[in-house]
C-alpha cells in the first residue's frame, strides 16, 4: 500500500481513491469525518508511516580535471576540495536521513571517477537501504578507467558504467578539449569487461562543426563495434557562457543546418535499431532489458533524492535543488545546514512535468493519470499535431512519431499549460 501514499488528494474524488486502498475501514470511516486541513495532517503521517516510494538516489560529484570547451553542467577544477566534498556529501546523507529501499543510484558529475576509491568506499558506507538488485551506476572518463580501478568498482557494488566517449575522431575530441583518445574508449570498454562488467553506456554526440553525414555514420559503426548495452547521444548543443559559445558568436564555428541534423537523427535511429537496440527515449538506446533504470524513474516521475551542490531533489509535492556552489555548500553542510531553495509543485507544474517527461519516452504519455481537465486540454492541443503524423494517439497514450521526434519541443511546448 504505501507506495502511492505520497500524493496528496487534490479533492474529493481522490481521497476517496486513497481511501479505498486503505483496509482498515474503521480508519476509513474516521478520516472521512475530517475537516480538509485535518485530512492534510493524516496524509503527512500516512506518508510517515508508509513512506514515500524512493527509486533514485543522485550524488553529484563535481570535478573535473579539466573543462570541456561545451560543457554547461556545473563542474569545477578545484580537485583540492575533494576530501571536504566527499565530507560534506555523507554529512548531507545523514541530515537528510529520509531514504527509503533505494533501487538505483547515480554517480554522476562532473567526473565521479576523479575522486579514489577510497573516498568512493567511504561514500557508499553511508548510503544505506540500497536494495539488493539495486542498479548503481557510475560515469567515468576513458582515461580514468584502469584495471584496479574497475575492479574496486565492482567490489563496491557498483554494476554499471556510463562513459562520455562522445565521438571517435580524434580532432574532434580535441577540439572539445576531452582528455582521451578514441583508442581509449576501445581501452576502457575492454577493461571494463574483463572487471566483469556487463552493462556499459556509452555517450555519443554529433552535429560538429564541418561534420558531414559520412563523418556520423562512421562515429555510429564504431560504437556499435563496441559492443556495448546502452548507446545516449546528443546534438552539440552552444550554450551560453561557454567557450563553445564564445567561439560561434565569433563567427569561428557554425552550426549545423536543421536538415542535416535530422538526416544524423534518422541515421542514427535507424541504424542502431537495425543493430538491436530499443529507442525508447528520445535521447536513449537500449538492448532489451538494459534501459536506464535511473533515468526511466524521472521519466516515470518518480521521486529521487539528490545529494551534493547543484544536485536536485523530487517528491512529488516539491523540487528541491542544492546551492550551485561547491565552497558554500561544503561550508554549509560543515554547520549543519543544507542550504538550497524549493518549489512546491501545483496542479499546472505537476501537468506541465508529466507532460514533458512522459513524452520523452517511447510509451509516451499514459492520459488516464490525467484529470479529465487535463486530458480535454491535451487533446485538443495534440490534434494538429496527430494530423499532421507527429503524435499518435493509441487507447489512453499519446506518443511521439518518428517525424515527431525530432520536433519534440515544439510540440511538448503547445501541449502545456502556458
Ligand atoms: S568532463 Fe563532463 S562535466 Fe567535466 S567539463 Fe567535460 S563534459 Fe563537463
Amino acid at each position: 500500500m504505501g507506495t502511492k501514499l505520497g500524493i496528496f488528494p487534490q479533492n474529493t474524488k481522490e481521497i476517496f481513491q486513497i481511501l479505498n486502498i486503505i483496509s482498515n475501514s474503521e480508519l476509513r470511516s474516521k478520516i472521512l469525518t475530517l475537516e480538509n486541513t485535518q485530512i492534510h495532517l493524516v496524509f503527512c503521517s500516512l506518508n510517515r508511516i508508509f513512506a514515500v516510494k524512493m527509486a533514485g538516489l543522485y550524488i553529484h560529484i563535481p570535478f573535473c580535471k579539466s573543462r570541456c570547451v561545451y560543457c554547461g553542467f556545473y563542474s569545477t577544477t578545484g580537485l583540492e576540495l575533494r576530501e571536504r566534498y566527499v565530507d560534506a556529501l555523507c554529512r548531507e546523507m545523514e541530515i537528510r536521513g529520509e531514504r527509503n529501499d533505494i533501487e538505483t543510484i547515480y554517480l554522476g558529475g562532473g567526473t565521479p571517477s576523479q575522486l579514489s576509491i577510497e573516498q568512493l568506499q567511504r561514500l557508499f558506507i553511508y548510503i544505506n537501504k540500497v536494495k539488493e538488485d539495486a542498479e548503481i551506476t557510475i560515469e567515468m572518463n576513458p582515461d580514468d578507467v584502469t584495471a584496479e580501478f574497475a575492479a574496486e568498482l565492482q567490489q563496491l557494488g557498483v554494476n554499471r558504467v556510463s562513459m562520455g566517449a562522445q565521438t571517435f575522431n580524434d580532432e574532434r575530441l580535441r577540439f572539445l578539449h576531452r582528455r582521451h583518445s578514441a583508442k581509449q574508449v576501445h581501452q576502457a570498454v575492454e577493461t571494463l569487461r574483463q572487471a566483469g562488467f556487463k552493462n556499459i553506456s556509452i555517450d555519443l554526440m554529433y552535429g560538429f562543426p564541418e561534420e558531414t553525414l559520412d563523418d556520423w555514420k562512421a562515429d555510429i559503426e564504431e560504437a556499435l563495434s563496441l559492443d556495448v548495452e546502452h548507446i545516449s547521444t546528443y546534438c552539440l548543443m552552444y550554450e551560453e557562457g561557454t567557450p563553445l559559445y564564445q567561439l560561434l558568436e565569433q563567427g569561428k564555428v557554425s552550426e549545423v543546418d536543421e536538415e542535416l541534423e535530422r538526416q544524423m537523427y534518422y541515421t542514427l535511429k535507424d541504424r542502431l535499431e537495425a543493430a538491436g537496440y530499443e529507442h525508447y527515449e528520445i535521447s536513449n538506446f537500449a538492448r532489451p532489458g538494459f534501459r536506464s533504470r535511473h533515468n526511466s524513474s524521472y521519466w516515470q516521475g518518480i521521486p529521487y533524492i539528490g545529494i551534493g551542490a547543484a544536485a536536485h531533489s523530487y517528491d512529488i509535492n516539491t523540487r528541491s535543488w542544492n546551492i550551485a556552489d561547491i565552497r558554500q555548500y561544503i561550508t554549509g553542510i560543515e554547520q549543519g545546514q543544507r542550504l538550497y531553495e524549493s518549489e512546491t509543485l501545483d496542479e499546472v507544474t505537476r501537468y506541465n512535468d508529466t507532460v514533458t517527461v512522459a513524452l520523452r519516452t517511447c510509451e509516451g504519455l499514459d492520459l488516464s493519470k490525467l484529470t479529465s481537465k487535463q486530458r480535454t486540454y491535451c487533446l485538443a492541443n495534440a490534434k494538429r499535431h496527430i494530423d499532421a503524423g507527429l503524435l499518435k494517439h493509441i487507447g489512453n497514450h499519446l506518443s511521439l512519431t518518428k517525424e515527431g521526434l525530432f520536433v519534440s519541443d515544439m510540440i511538448m511546448s503547445d501541449l502545456i499549460f502556458v
